[in-house]
């Protein structure tokens, strides 16, 4: 049976509907005419694909998936691969149109893409799962390649998933491919710190943050929603820095413990038990009391729309800062700028990933490998650098931290699109 999410009648506006209200109100204030409004709001690519993978049963089962170009004018499209029960065009379209705002904000060379396929990972085997990535590889060959579009891990897709996909492209065309995806094992041409980058990334806009508003790292609750690559990443690296992490949670559970979790210790009880529930010295809340508990620091790390007109009220933090893509709907960010939350943007706070992704992707063209503090202080430049032009925008035109940072990027495409005219 084909997998596809039929999308339901909800309170909540579709992911792409998300997305393109970010992108209008960033529109309105810097004025975009109507053609320029029409270009960078719509996807310029969007390929779906059905396709049949052997189950160990001996059954064959016909999985959907996708790769949108949301925008290629600054650069190859550049963005992760997602596998997930809930993944529709939909979705797939708005991830593709944050990274384009994320390659921009952070002012590297790349577009915006995406990729996902409708599937239930948790419940395939290790051979399933390969027989899918290498068919959903080969099928949307026509658009991946080192120049044209670079995959990524997102959602339930890690080194594994993308060493499959490279040798699958690299089998098709003879030859070796490194630069076709980025967060390969280093083995295969990945790069040192790239695992960890993402978290990185939010520990560094953190920082960032709590800096502009005085609070110190020191004792600083941090709750995590999501203790994923992202969210665990993000914990540890804030632990090291002071703050006490709290609360985490996943798809099985959430957790808490007032005296804060050791992360490294609850990362070795998910790998072995499945969840962080369960995790000795902690007690079981809800995901909803999660996002609720007051702290300091919250990450969601998780996936789109956890934070709405609902619960927005009732969150009691100083900083969000989004490991996830898409985490707050607009409904309540207005809700934080009233309440004088400041909310670090995803398409900025988890932006580090793809910044090493960009630094791998040099790397592998160049054939030349750097060390591990060349990665992470490149990367720290880079996260700095933006945050602080995302901080001056929105004092410059007293928004939030989310339309400035979009006002950010959305000129520099703007800008690429003015200048290199529109064909023919
Ligand atoms: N999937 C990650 C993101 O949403 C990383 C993308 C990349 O490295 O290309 O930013």
């Amino acid at each position: 049976m084909i997998q596809q999410k039929v999308q339901v009648a909800s309170e909540e506006p579709t992911v792409f509907a998300m997305a393109t209200q970010q992108f209008n109100a960033a529109a309105d204030k810097l004025g975009l005419n109507d053609g320029l409004r029409d270009v960078l709001g719509s996807c310029k690519r969007e390929f779906t694909v059905n396709f049949p993978v052997k189950l160990d049963s001996g059954d064959i089962q016909v999985f959907t998936g996708h790769r949108v170009h949301h925008n290629v004018t600054r650069g190859p499209a550049k963005g992760g691969i997602r596998y997930h029960p809930n993944v529709t065009l939909d979705e797939v379209k708005a991830l593709a149109m944050w990274m384009t705002w994320k390659c921009a904000v952070t002012n590297i060379p790349f577009g915006g893409g995406k990729g996902g396929v409708t599937c239930n990972p948790k419940s395939m085997s290790q051979g399933e799962l390969e027989r899918l990535t290498r068919r959903y590889a080969t099928e949307i060959s026509p658009l991946i390649g080192t120049v044209s579009d670079i995959p990524a891990p997102d959602v339930n897709t890690n080194g594994q998933t993308m060493a499959w996909i490279m040798d699958t492209i690299s089998m098709h065309r003879g030859y070796t491919e490194p630069g076709i995806v980025t967060g390969k094992p280093i083995s295969i041409g990945g790069t040192l710190g790239r695992t960890e980058a993402t978290g990185r990334g939010v520990m560094l806009t953190a920082q960032e943050a709590a800096k502009h508003l005085g609070l110190s790292f020191e004792g600083a609750r941090v709750v995590v929603q999501g203790y994923g690559n992202v969210g665990y990443w993000g914990a540890y690296l804030l632990q090291q820095l002071g703050c006490k992490v709290i609360a985490a949670s996943d798809t099985r559970g959430a957790i808490y413990a007032e005296q804060g979790l050791d992360t490294e210790e609850l990362l070795a009880h998910k790998t072995d038990s499945g969840s962080v529930a369960g995790f000795p010295g902690s007690d079981s809340i809800t995901d909803a009391e999660l996002l609720e508990l007051p702290c300091e620091i919250l990450v969601p790390a998780a996936l789109e729309q956890q934070i709405t007109g609902e619960n927005a009220p009732k969150i009691n933090t100083k900083i969000i800062v989004e490991g996830a893509n898409g985490p707050t709907t607009p409904e309540a960010d207005a809700i934080f700028y009233d309440r004088d939350i400041m909310v670090v943007p995803d398409i900025l706070a988890n932006a580090g990933g793809v910044v090493v992704s960009y630094f791998e992707w040099v790397q592998d063209i160049q054939r030349l490998f750097w060390e591990k503090d060349d990665v992470n202080e490149r990367l720290e430049s880079v996260m700095t650098r933006s945050f602080d032009q995302v901080l001056a925008a929105s004092q410059e035109h007293k928004t939030d931290l989310r339309t400035a940072a979009l006002l950010v990027a959305v000129e520099r495409v703007a800008d690429a699109v003015k200048i290199r005219g529109i064909y023919p």
